[in-house]
């Protein structure tokens, strides 16, 4: 059998492709025939065909390649390539200069997470002291501020006397996008996702626009890429943040969801506090739903959410929840601690979802969680904190039922998972063994293969 290596997994695109010897939905010994990024065939015992580029998936699964609905490329792409600068990492100054020192490439440093417990508020001279021989940029831990030293500031053209930026990101992006070599982090980001089977992306950034459309058309990447955005984009869902802090007026937002509707887009809320679930119901009931509206993260959905979300989605299931169960696993410890204990059922909920009769897909929201769907599906179905307590008990999906958040087409997130059958789009993320041998690990280092016809 192939070794599964769970990273850098070039995808293999070959028009005329023949797999031999997969197992299909526990069928064993299934030979699958493509023709330009179609399946033609699925049968046993099928014939190589001249010229045809003969696959063998040793008795492994094949599945049809795996969606994440819910991910942030580029930011996964720069938080790949950057220095932790804060807790729990660094806390310490002489950590912080060590983090430094051992920064990998020969350019831009770009520091993330920082927090001024560590050594203050940075400033220019500061960081020149620090690393004064590469351009260096450093986030504050709030996303609101950014320290750079004297080389950066030169290279990107700012005038600052101390070094302390506030609020300029989206000036430092525009900036940086011309200096330094996004792309290829990019594409090398695509091919770490290829690694765990990933063959599509929903982009869910709500700051995607036009000009993140045409950086889109020139890259290279393995996944076919589902963009959200704000309103500038030609086509495709619009994403809407919500704040606790700071709602928007419900009128205003009642009208941005009818504009889109009117358009034929689909519209999908950002929803981490049940305040914001319930003022995004209540926009959606008022404005009337579009089939495949979505509701990112509903991170706590008690019983009365749960309820009115049933009612703003109907009979029709018009509203999709997607999921990130990679959270539980990732920070539910943080969450016994923080949130209320009646809460602790309601977190990040998934049979829940499924008994309520609502569509549910599944994303990983990298690089805010760890890009791994193994990862996310494994928490799907033991629901265990890092410490081993395990929440929301009554949450738990079978390992088909977590597969099924990441087969479900890119465009339908909570509809029917993909299949391997005539006529499916031919790309596939293959297993290193058998379905049954797998579905008790789910672990990265299942997949085989990510391939394309
Ligand atoms: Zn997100």
């Amino acid at each position: 059998m192939p070794d599964g290596t769970g990273e850098h997994t070039p995808v293999d695109r070959r028009p005329a492709l023949l797999i031999v010897n997969a197992e299909v939905e526990g069928v064993a010994d299934v030979d699958v025939r493509c023709r330009d990024g179609r399946v033609v065939d699925v049968g046993r015992g099928l014939d190589a065909a001249p010229g045809e580029h003969v696959l063998d998936a040793c008795g492994g699964a094949l599945l049809p390649g795996l969606n994440d609905h819910h991910i942030h490329l580029f930011a996964l792409a720069a938080a790949r390539r950057s220095v932790k600068c804060g807790p729990p990492d660094v806390t310490t100054f002489a950590e912080l200069q060590a983090a430094l020192e051992a920064a990998p490439g020969e350019d831009w440093i770009r520091g993330v997470g920082y927090h001024e417990s560590v050594a203050g508020l940075l400033d220019s001279r500061s960081l020149d002291a620090l690393r004064g021989d590469r351009p260096v940029r450093i986030q504050h831990r709030s996303g609101k501020m950014w320290f750079v030293n004297s080389l950066a500031a030169r290279r990107l053209g700012i005038d600052t006397p101390n070094g302390q930026l506030f609020r300029l990101d989206g000036l430092l992006r525009k900036r940086l996008a011309e200096d330094e070599d996004l792309g290829r982090s990019v594409e090398e980001t695509s091919r770490l996702l290829a690694g765990y089977g990933i063959a599509g992306i929903t982009d869910a950034t709500y700051t995607n626009d036009s000009t993140t459309e045409a950086i889109y058309r020139q890259l290279n990447l393995c996944q076919q890429v589902n963009l959200m955005g704000d309103e500038s984009l030609p086509s495709g869902t619009v994403k809407i943040m919500l704040d606790d802090a700071a709602l928007p007026d419900v009128d205003h937002l009642q009208e941005r969801i009818a504009k889109a509707h009117a358009r034929k887009r689909r519209v999908a809320f950002h929803c981490v506090t049940r305040t914001e679930l319930v003022f995004a119901l209540t926009a959606l009931r008022a404005a009337g739903t579009l089939a495949g509206d979505r509701i990112e993260h509903a991170a706590v959905t008690d019983a009365a959410t749960m309820g009115l979300l049933q009612e703003v989605s109907g009979e029709a299931g018009h509203v999709t929840v997607v999921t990130q169960p990679n959270f539980i696993a990732e920070r539910g410890d943080r969450y016994l601690r923080d949130v209320p204990p009646e809460d602790h059922a309601s977190l990040y909920r998934c049979r829940g979802f499924l008994e309520a009769g609502l569509p549910l897909g599944g994303g990983t929201d990298a690089p805010y969680g760890d890009p791994d769907p193994w990862a996310a599906m494994r928490a799907a179905v033991e629901r265990q904190t890092p410490d081993g307590q395990v929440v929301g008990a009554d949450e738990k999906l079978t390992p088909e039922q977590a597969l099924a958040l990441f087969l479900a087409p890119l465009d339908d997130p909570g509809g029917a998972p993909r299949r391997v059958e005539i006529g499916a789009a031919a790309d596939f993320c293959v297993l290193t063994r058998p379905w049954n041998g797998a579905r008790s690990a789910l672990a990265a280092n299942l997949v085989a293969e990510c391939v394309k016809a």
